[in-house]
């Protein structure tokens, strides 16, 4: 047996490649993974301009004291720039974001200025009040986003900000999925007495995609020795990472392990997990190989653990692992000391409070339960039953920002 953590750990030792950059234009760049970081081409804002609607001013125009009176010369909407120069005793009307006139290095807010005619009354106010300057954001050259981020909406238009429409990203690693057993049928056709109906090529293809892959779909494949050995080595060559689901437990029909022996490199472990437990990982060709468990919770939690985070190497990300946090069980957890179990929770706010409770029956072919569910409730291995009111750590089912 070995823990989950060493688990991930050796197969983040083995997953070295990066897969490599291509251009692709911002629109089509959501969830994507920076290869380069952005730089900024200007200083951000380009110019000194107005924080709010007033009248711009030059500082020692503004009395110290008391009050006095300025001409208006001018209009300045955002997007136009004043030609000449502010003169003593003269002020702008300046509208929020239009670049600061030469001359005025002061915004009054209009609200604390009285005008009558092309006339307007001001008070004291610091100078440099509600200007913001050049470059106050970010300086030309600055990394405004890094390498190895996920693009969400934000990055998208801070990048568009800066007038580029054009990204360099990572490569989607491509992921090849398969499933085996005689008994899984496809949806969609008939099905046999005794078989059901395949969901985890479904739920793997969305674990793929969610976590920035490309899923190539290969079907399901019977327990056969020689249809697997070429659905494999099919797979390997479109793939720089085969999945299938089945197959790797202890029975007679399980072949995935000796094909596997044969065409490429296979470890076979047995992970201090529940749900979970067999799992291997190998090589075909180039290509790495996950043999994932055939029970539709386990499979995806052994995907969630070990396949995520290979995949997010692969494309450079930075983070792997999503952020844990803590609740309260609202409820009793029966939990085995020795190994890590991974309940599925729903956790909300209550009375202030994170609280979580299982969503009910937690077998691992329960699909259900991780339906119901809104994050994983992990169990340390050191940890036995839990009490009601004990904290325990929580993990969203989603992957890291
Ligand atoms: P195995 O790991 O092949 O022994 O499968 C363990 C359990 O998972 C069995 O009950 C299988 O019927 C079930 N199972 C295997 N593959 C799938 C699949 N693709 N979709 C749903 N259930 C599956
Ligand atoms: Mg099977």
């Amino acid at each position: 047996m070995i823990s989950v953590r060493d688990a991930q750990n050796h197969i983040l030792a083995r997953v070295t490649e990066r897969t490599p950059p291509e251009l692709i234009a911002l629109t089509d760049a959501l969830g994507r993974v920076l290869a380069e970081p952005v730089r900024a081409p200007f200083d951000v804002p380009p110019t000194d301009n107005s924080a709010v609607d007033g009248y711009a001013v030059a500082g020692d125009d503004v009395p110290a004291a008391g009050t006095r009176q300025l001409a208006v010369v001018a209009d300045l909407p955002a997007g136009s720039v004043f030609a000449g120069a502010l003169a003593r005793g003269q002020a702008i009307r300046i509208m929020t974001g239009a670049p600061m006139p030469a001359g005025a290095d002061t915004v009054l807010p209009q609200e604390v200025v009285a005008r009558v005619g092309d006339r307007i009354t001001i008070a004291p106010i610091a100078r440099g009040a509600n200007v913001r300057l050049r470059g106050e954001d970010v300086r030309t050259g600055a990394v405004v986003v890094e390498a190895g981020t996920a693009l969400r909406p934000q990055e998208l238009g801070l990048i568009a900000s800066l007038g580029l429409t054009t990204v360099v990203v990572a490569q989607r690693p491509r992921v090849a999925v398969l499933s085996t057993g005689d008994e899984v049928a496809e949806p969609g056709g008939p099905r046999k007495p005794g078989q059901i109906y395949d969901a985890n090529r479904f739920t793997l293809r969305g674990l793929c995609e969610q976590s920035g892959a490309r899923p190539i779909d290969l079907g399901v494949v019977p327990d056969e020795r020689e249809a697997l050995r070429a659905r494999l080595l099919e797979a390997a060559a479109a793939a720089d990472v085969v999945i299938t689901s089945g197959g790797v437990s202890v029975g007679v029909y399980d072949l995935v392990k000796a094909v596997l022996a044969e065409i490429g490199g296979i470890d076979f472990w047995q992970v201090a997990m529940q749900p979970g437990r067999p799992l291997a990982v190998g090589r075909i060709g180039a290509a790495h190989f996950f043999g994932l468990p055939g029970n539709p919770v386990a499979s995806m939690l052994t995907f969630l653990l070990f396949v995520r985070p290979a995949l997010l190497a692969m494309a450079g990300r930075r983070r792997l692992f999503p952020e844990a946090w803590s609740a309260r069980a609202a409820e009793a957890m029966p939990k085995k000391r020795g190994r890590r179990e991974f309940k599925r929770g729903v956790a909300r706010l209550e009375d202030g409070v994170w609280t979580v409770r299982t969503t009910g029956p937690q077998g691992s072919g329960i699909l259900s339960s991780m339906v119901a569910g809104n994050c994983l409730v992990v169990l340390e291995e050191d940890r036995g039953d839990v009490a009601p009111g004990e904290m325990v750590t929580i993990e969203p089912l989603g992957p890291p920002e």
